[in-house]
């Protein structure tokens, strides 16, 4: 991998390695694990740091015929290592390839592709670098030029971890939770009573009535305030937009909390309801509101039995919620309480719904109030990036994009930042190369670092 991957013409590289390449950081969604980070965990070996949570390529092991045992089974952690290695040279074409080796070269120094050939050796190598200090959790994420970062957590995490790492004065950068309250959203789900019992816990009160639900999400919502949080996140898979009064969703609510099948309508209007009163929690406080969209997930029943989610199951569903989506943020702007929000899908044919769909929601003199969510998961690769970045230029204010995340669960992607710039400085030096646009290098740079790094450093009003 050369100094110039991905970087076609001139003025890309020119972009890239003079304003993109050392920009900092802002990685303001990911699912690191904040307890690793304040207990600044060490990795006894390769396999538990890159192959520990990672369903990418769990299901890129899946597809190249691997046996399970060496993927989440009980095989020896050099085993599944060796099987991994065994996989890499078949992945011509996928981001893991890639990702792969940049993790290798950026912080293992390892120029080498990783195959059966090689995988002995590299294994010694990692596993002997693990050992060292510099490749603690803490110390990893400053290698990486990472100045703040945000986990994802539920509403009734006590945020001791990040308490804990706000108080370690020699780690300098920001970690700051997000607020994820899917499990009051999922009334349908199994886990919901489970959850507004240890949410009756956390909050010392029982709650029995809509109105008190409320209120208990208003007082996370101001503690996750009181630590730093200005983010909330939903993964929703789909958008509803169905409204009700306010006794009806009472009675639903009792209805759900006595363990009642709801009806579709029933779990529609309590979502509706729900998702309402929190935009309009996050507005006041000036958060910024994620929506991750299009996820059709845990998709086999029998391996969903045998691991659980997020274990590589999941895939992009096909919903229609552009009147939806419309509805909901429309009922927000109408009395001017919209937080800033970011619209992600996972289907990359909505780009254009969602890119457009901004546009009628921009304004209040904030650029980019409301944001198109960088290619997330599935689109988190050369095309799905490129797509979403010319959605974005195409139909709105690119120069404004507050640009990638890892979204990742391991401590060394943030190479996927790298990555990113790559892509971006390319499409933008291709674009001034084609003369699309002028050889303004004052104005590049502005935008090249805005992407990087200014913008979401601007955007959420996070001081850095
Ligand atoms: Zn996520």
């Amino acid at each position: 991998m050369c100094k110039d991957f991905l970087l076609e013409t001139e003025t890309s590289k020119k972009l890239y390695h003079e304003y993109a390449k050392d920009m900092f950081i802002f990685d303001y969604h990911c699912h690191l694990s904040a307890q690793e980070i304040a207990e600044n965990k060490s990795y006894k070996n390769i396999t538990e740091i890159w192959l520990g949570g990672d369903h990418y390529k769990w299901r890129a092991m899946r597809g190249n015929g691997i046996a399970e045992e060496f993927i989440s089974g009980n095989k020896s952690d050099k085993e599944k290592f060796m099987k991994w290695a065994e996989t890499v040279p078949y992945l011509i074409g996928n981001p893991l390839y890639h990702w792969t080796h940049l993790e290798l070269k950026e912080y293992f120094n390892i120029d080498e592709t990783l195959s059966p050939k090689t995988a002995e050796k590299i294994w010694v190598k990692c596993n002997e670098l693990l050992q060292q200090k510099e490749f603690s959790a803490k110390s990893l994420i400053e290698k990486s030029n990472v100045k703040g970062l945000c986990t994802t957590d539920d509403p009734i995490d006590d945020l001791k971890y990040h308490l804990e790492i706000a108080n370690d004065k020699e780690f300098n950068v920001k970690v700051l939770p997000t607020f994820r309250p899917d499990k009051a959203i999922n009334i349908d789900k199994e886990s919901f009573l489970e959850w507004i019992n240890s949410l009756e816990e956390v909050v010392g009160y029982k709650i029995d009535k809509y109105s008190l639900l409320l209120k208990a999400l208003s007082e996370r919502v101001d503690f996750f305030h009181e630590v730093g949080c200005r983010i909330s996140d939903h993964g929703l898979d789909t958008i509803y937009f169905k409204e009700a009064t306010k006794k009806e969703v009472e009675e639903i609510f009792l209805k759900g909390l006595s363990g009642q099948k709801l009806t579709q309508e029933e779990v529609e209007k309590y979502m509706t309801a729900t998702l309402i009163f929190l935009g309009k929690e996050y507005s006041k406080r000036k958060w910024t509101m994620q929506i991750h969209l299009g996820a059709i997930r845990n998709n086999s029943k029998r391996m969903f039995r045998q691991l659980g989610a997020d274990t590589g199951f999941d895939s992009i569903g096909d919903y229609n919620f552009a009147k939806e989506l419309s509805q909901y943020l429309d009922s927000l702007d109408d009395t001017d309480e919209l937080p800033q929000t970011i619209l992600y899908s996972l289907n990359p044919r909505d780009n254009y719904t969602l890119a457009t769909m901004l546009g009628n929601f921009q304004g209040g003199g904030k650029p980019g109030k409301i944001q198109l969510g960088s290619g997330w998961w599935f689109n988190d690769q050369r095309d799905g990036m490129v797509d979403q970045m010319k959605a974005l230029a195409n139909l709105g204010v690119l120069s404004r994009f507050i640009g990638m995340l890892t979204d990742s669960r391991s401590f060394l992607s943030y190479t996927r930042h790298e990555y990113f710039r790559r892509i971006m400085c390319n499409l933008i030096g291709q674009w001034v190369e084609n003369g699309e646009y002028p050889e303004d290098f004052d104005m590049l740079e502005t935008i090249v670092k805005g992407i990087c790094y200014e913008n979401a450093k601007d955007y959420f009003g996070i001081e850095l």
